[in-house]
């Protein structure tokens, strides 16, 4: 079986909660005696926003553990938006290239499923669209967990401040608004933040 790489994130004792010190290395005794606050399995889309999001508390230790390896080799693909449906990673050593079961409404035939073997996960894999549902789906979410504690989290109304928080939206010209009923208001989209998004025809 081939080794796994490992690269590794380290943030640790942030100075600074907005700029904490980071590290990597695909050498898995370097974890080797080690202790941290916060481990955190798999550098994908969610694991490395958690882990950001930790690393912003002050003296606070995360390691990130990833089963791929760190994309440096491959960077163009995975940085240029729409880079890797035109020269992909699907179907590469970036990708676990799942496949599903056989199933009769897919016409008995299994599908391929590509997922993200690389950090970034299947971010650095996609084709960089920057996608929200609709108020229903986001509130169906909310409505699935029946009255949970913190169901609240997940409706509308928390994931659109989430979503006008994670971007800084650049908007499509007037006129490109006015044909596609687009709104670019600063109402529904953010403009401070670190996920830069633009709109296009
Ligand atoms: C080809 C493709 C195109 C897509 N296009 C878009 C798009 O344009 N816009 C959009 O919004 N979404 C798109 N998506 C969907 C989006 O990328 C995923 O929904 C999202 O990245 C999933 O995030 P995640 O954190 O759940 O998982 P992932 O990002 O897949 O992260 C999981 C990570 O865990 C690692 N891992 C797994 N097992 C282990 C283990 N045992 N130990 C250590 N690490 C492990 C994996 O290697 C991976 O890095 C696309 C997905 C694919 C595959």
């Amino acid at each position: 079986m081939a080794p796994m790489l490992l690269p590794l994130l380290l943030a640790a004792s942030a100075a600074h909660a907005s700029s904490p010190r980071k590290r990597s290395t695909t050498d898995p005794t370097q974890l080797s005696g080690k202790t941290f606050d916060f481990v955190v399995v798999g550098g994908g889309t969610a694991g490395l926003a958690l882990a950001g999001r930790l690393a912003e508390w002050t003296n606070i230790t995360v390691a990130v553990i990833e089963a791929g390896g760190d994309g440096t080799d491959v960077r163009d693909q995975i940085t240029v938006p729409g880079m890797s449906y035109l020269n992909g990673l699907t179907k590469t050593a970036y990708d676990w290239a799942y496949s599903t079961t056989p199933q009769p409404n897919a016409g008995g035939n299994p599908l391929s499923w590509p997922r993200g073997k690389v950090l970034g996960g299947s971010s650095a894999i996609n084709g960089g669209f920057w996608c929200r549902g609709s108020q229903p789906e986001y509130d169906a979410w909310n409505t699935l967990q029946n009255g949970a504690t913190g169901a609240e989290d997940w409706g509308w109304t928390r994931m659109q401040a989430s979503i006008k928080k994670a971007e800084t939206f650049t908007p499509m010209n007037d006129a490109d608004a006015a044909r596609s009923r687009c709104s670019t208001s600063p109402t529904h989209t953010g403009r401070t933040g670190r996920a830069s998004a633009r709109s296009s025809l």
